[in-house]
């Protein structure tokens, strides 16, 4: 499967890791949207939220575990934002269930 997120959490395209265990990797985004901008991705192969079930759900809860922690050690104190995108009309590019985590400067409400 061709698959870009596929091949960053096998390492077979370099990313800038900042946590990676068995199940889950955390990258630095290549085009930031904010001073800090990683992105959390399971390392099965998961299209987006809307593939998230029982069976594979619990790699979602690690990854909220793990952005805490991040948002922690990053010193993300003011807030942080935790997006993913769902589909085109979301502005989902990568066909890999990702999550954004973002900090660093002030969010509008509601998103764009
Ligand atoms: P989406 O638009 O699907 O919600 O998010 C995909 C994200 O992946 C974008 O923010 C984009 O900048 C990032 N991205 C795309 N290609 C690469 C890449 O090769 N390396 C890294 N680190 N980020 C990428
Ligand atoms: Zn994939």
């Amino acid at each position: 499967m061709d698959c870009l997120f596929c091949k960053i959490a096998k390492g077979e395209i370099p990313s800038k890791k900042v946590y990676e265990d068995d199940e889950v990797l955390a990258f630095y985004d290549i085009e930031p949207k904010a001073p800090t901008h990683i992105l959390i991705i399971p390392k099965l192969h998961i299209k987006s939220a809307a593939e998230i079930t029982a069976k594979n759900s619990a790699v979602t809860a690690h990854i909220f575990e793990i952005a805490a922690k991040l948002a922690d050690e990053l010193k993300l104190k003011d807030g942080f934002r935790i997006v993913t995108n769902c589909g085109d009309s979301a502005g989902q590019s990568v066909k890999h269930l990702h999550f954004h985590l973002l900090g660093g400067r002030d969010f509008t409400w509601p998103p764009g």
